[in-house]
């Protein structure tokens, strides 16, 4: 396909934590469909530039890496001004970083830093960054949050506090499809299942039950979230917003 028939050619993209796992299949699926990507990264800086080469060796669009940490509501800002500012615009903005930190609420000796920095992370920099993105996106501007099929039905005990990041995230963006509708922006969550990346690796200790648990039996590819992300950053989607798209494998089914 020619770069100007691509469905997001000259769009301009931030995908958050692009340096590994559904992140970077994310970035390499907008570059793909012709947008130029920014990622963001907290400490993987020699797999962020990895991937940067990678999408403009391959697709002839621009890309750029940003150390950004999502628990900073500040840094996160900056970076989304940083990007628009770099690139001349915002297109599309992807909350795709998170960290995942379990234990069951009754467990005598928690985690509370891993805990409390899980919802600066997988909340403040999701919202933050919303915030930040609504100042610069324009008309047929695209939010779409990575999700969590868990957030609908937890698995298996010691999930509440991720599950909790997750579903905050489906009301805040419903909250803000309203608030940015009347600009023509859309806000949506894809509510991601098992799928094999470091946070989750496909041959760990529950992953037999996690493939138990979904009606294909199986680990999703990163790119198969990916190409969801594609599809609601695209104009095809102009319609679709306030909505989860479950892509689990039929977990949620
Ligand atoms: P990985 O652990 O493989 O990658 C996480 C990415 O997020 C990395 O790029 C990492 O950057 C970045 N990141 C982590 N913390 C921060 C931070 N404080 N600031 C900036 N970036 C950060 O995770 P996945 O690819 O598996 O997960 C991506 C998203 O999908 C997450 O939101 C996760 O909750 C969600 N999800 C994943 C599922 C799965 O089964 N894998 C299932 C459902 C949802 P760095 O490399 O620098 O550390």
């Amino acid at each position: 396909m020619s770069s100007s028939t691509k469905a997001l050619a000259g769009k301009v993209a931030l995908v958050t934590g692009g340096s590994r796992g559904i992140g970077a299949a994310t970035a390499r699926a907008l570059a793909e469909a012709g947008a130029h990507v920014a990622i963001s990264y907290a400490a993987s800086a020699e797999k962020a530039d990895g991937v940067v080469k990678e999408i403009e060796d391959g697709h002839g669009v621009r890309a750029a890496a940003y150390r950004a940490d999502q628990a900073d509501p500040a840094q996160v800002a900056e970076l989304v001004a940083r990007v628009a500012a770099d690139f001349g615009r915002l297109d599309v903005l992807v909350n795709n970083a998170g960290v995942f930190a379990h234990g069951t609420v009754d467990e005598q000796d928690p985690d509370t830093a891993a805990l409390d920095h899980q919802l600066a992370v997988n909340v403040g920099g999701v919202t933050a960054a919303i915030r930040a993105a609504s100042t610069v996106l324009g008309e047929g501007g695209r939010i779409v949050t990575i999700g969590s099929n868990l957030a609908a039905r937890p698995t298996s005990p010691g999930m509440a506090d991720y599950a909790a990041t997750k579903a905050a995230v489906v009301a805040y963006s419903k909250g803000a499809a309203l608030d940015l509708a009347p600009r023509g922006i859309t806000v949506n969550v894809i509510q991601s299942g098992s799928v094999d990346t470091d946070m989750n690796p496909q041959d760990g200790p529950t992953s037999d039950a996690q493939r138990a648990a979904n009606a294909m039996g199986r680990y999703g590819r990163p790119e198969e979230i990916a190409a969801g992300v594609v599809f609601l950053a695209s104009p095809s989607a102009s319609f679709i917003t306030g909505t989860t798209l479950n892509i689990d494998g039929g977990y949620l089914a």
